[in-house]
């Protein structure tokens, strides 16, 4: 499943291509896509500018000049990609953005999973209104591109984005938490963005079992747990994320990501530690198996 990294390297995507473009048409195709509400309402983006692409933890927000807000999870399989009007629609196409002069942005998943639904943030639209921002690479300012705007109430249970957390936060939120680290990790209400993946790095980096009880964790251990969150996932986030064996994971031209050949434990079971040369051990915590080295990770 996509996380943080993945969705960011498809949010600065769209933004890059359809940024201040007018959409021409939205077409959705099946049920599956558009479920929380009345796909019909989607009807009224007909016309909008696209005046911000936001973020936050797996949720992509596509502001509109009119203050609405087109929110989109990828779930399991889903992939947003740029296709000329011309091109034949690809099998599992559930919807198609039009847009002038850009072309379209076409959401493609076998699994239905993912979905898209219409959200107000309550707060007016960026005045900029189609203004396109600098594309620079700097990750701070693209953070800030990410989460300027304001969270639907949809996502009001969501924690704070991955990127953003500091050790006092993962202190407060995992405080008498007898949960193992990692299941609080992947919890989207702790800390939005990570999963099965990015848990498990961050925790080797941290140097910390992902079965430690989360509560346990000493200051100097949350510092690490913070300095870790945030380095695997700016990383990964540099290398286009990660596209695993199965190769659903795409970002918005169709390219793979290539921070797989990073990882440090997750999918390495039996290869030696890269810091120790000790096997890499699949364990089951909870319901959730996790990749780790018994030697570096206390
Ligand atoms: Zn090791």
């Amino acid at each position: 499943m996509p996380e943080l990294p993945e969705v960011e390297t498809v949010r600065r995507g769209v933004s890059r291509h359809y940024l201040g473009r007018k959409l021409l048409q939205l077409s959705v195709f099946g049920p599956r896509t558009v479920r929380r509400h009345d796909p019909g309402l989607l009807g009224a983006l007909r016309g909008r500018t696209l005046c911000s692409v936001g973020r936050h933890g797996k949720y992509l927000l596509l502001g509109w000049d009119d203050g609405q807000v087109l929110v989109a999870h990828l779930r399991m399989s889903g992939q947003l990609l740029a296709a000329k009007p011309s091109e034949p629609l690809l099998l599992h196409t559930h919807a198609v953005l039009r847009f002038s002069g850009a072309g379209d942005l076409r959401f493609v998943d076998p699994r239905t999973f993912g979905e898209f639904f219409l959200a107000w943030t309550g707060s007016a639209p960026n005045s900029a209104g189609g203004a396109r921002p600098p594309h620079g690479e700097d990750v701070a300012s693209m953070a800030a591109e990410a989460q300027a705007m304001a969270l639907p109430a949809e996502l009001a249970g969501l924690g704070p984005d991955a990127l953003d957390v500091g050790p006092a936060h993962l202190g407060a939120a995992l405080a008498g938490r007898r949960a193992p680290l990692k299941a609080l990790l992947v919890d989207q209400r702790v800390l939005a963005g990570v999963g099965n993946i990015y848990a498990d790095e961050i925790c080797f980096v941290a140097r910390l079992r992902p079965d430690r009880p989360a509560g346990g964790l000493r200051p100097a251990e949350l510092r690490r747990l913070a300095a870790a969150t945030h380095s695997v996932l700016t990383n990964a986030i540099a290398a286009g994320g990660s596209t695993l064996s199965d190769q659903r994971y795409r970002d918005v031209l169709g390219e793979a990501g290539s921070y797989q050949f990073e990882h440090k434990v997750y999918g390495r079971a039996g290869q030696p530690c890269l810091s120790c040369g000790r096997p890499i051990e699949r364990a089951t915590i909870g319901a959730k198996s996790a990749y780790l080295c018994r030697r570096c990770q206390r």
